[in-house]
């Protein structure tokens, strides 16, 4: 179970800049929600809200009915999945997964159980010994995902995780995300400022612009009233 709410949420950034303004949305148990809009309409602020990266300045934020605008990011239970896949270039790619859980203590057998796992999903198994630079962007942006994954979230946050690919990449890995959504059976919150990605990807799309929530509806609908 994961049900995310944000409720009245908005951020003043240093200089009153107001960033987001009072956003309120449910994000269902395992919906896929992407929030899409131009760059500078507030979507990643609130997604590191959400991920407790960001301080929120005014509203509410409940996981599973849960308050949590002062539950520190570790304890709650979300795993993030950044643009710039933020791997430690030193470290192979088992070693970039197992990070996190080494560090949280989990036993390591249960570790190597994990990472094999995602590993599986991912289709990375193959270079769990290499590090990042000898991996292409594809593959290094599964290695990202698969340190989310092993994290074992309740939900997960993908903050543009595609926009540094190329063309034909960021078709594949649309639908890798989707098929990943089925399988985990998890809840996400995705960002982007791309249309057909928020499209194909999405079951529920929330519209910002200037910091406000202009439109919740679902992918066919607002493709017929745009
Ligand atoms: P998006 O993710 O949609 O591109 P952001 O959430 O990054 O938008 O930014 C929303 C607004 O907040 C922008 O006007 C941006 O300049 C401003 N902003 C973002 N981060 C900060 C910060 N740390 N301090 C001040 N203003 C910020
Ligand atoms: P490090 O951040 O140095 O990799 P950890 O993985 O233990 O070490 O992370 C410390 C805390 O930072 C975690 O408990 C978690 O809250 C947060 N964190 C690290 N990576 C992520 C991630 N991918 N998504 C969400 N939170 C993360």
């Amino acid at each position: 179970m994961a049900k995310v709410e944000l409720k009245g949420i908005s951020k003043v950034y240093e200089g009153n800049v107001r960033a987001v303004d009072n956003a309120n949305i449910v994000v269902e148990d395992k919906e896929f929600v992407v929030f899409v809009g131009p760059s500078g309409c507030g979507k990643s602020t609130t997604l590191r809200m959400v991920a407790g990266l960001e301080d929120i300045t005014e509203g509410e934020l409940y996981i599973d009915g849960e308050l949590m605008n002062d539950v520190p990011p570790k304890d709650r239970n979300i795993a993030m999945v950044f643009q710039n896949y933020a791997l430690y270039p030193h470290m192979t790619v088992y070693e970039n997964m197992a990070f996190g859980l080494r560090i949280k203590k989990v036993a390591k057998d249960e570790i190597d159980r994990r990472v094999h796992e995602a590993a599986r999903i991912l289709d990375i198994e193959k270079f769990l010994d290499r590090k990042p630079k000898a991996l292409s962007g594809g593959q290094r942006q599964r290695v990202a995902v698969g340190r989310a994954i092993v994290r074992n979230p309740k939900v997960f946050l993908f903050d543009e995780p595609l926009s540094n690919l190329d063309a034909k990449l960021r078709v594949q890995m649309r639908a890798e995300l989707s098929e990943l959504h089925l399988r985990l059976n998890a809840t996400m919150i995705y960002v982007t400022h791309d249309q057909v990605e928020a499209m194909t990807m999405a079951n529920k799309i929330v519209v910002m612009k200037d910091g406000k929530i202009q439109q919740i509806g679902s992918p066919l609908f607002l493709y017929n009233h745009p």
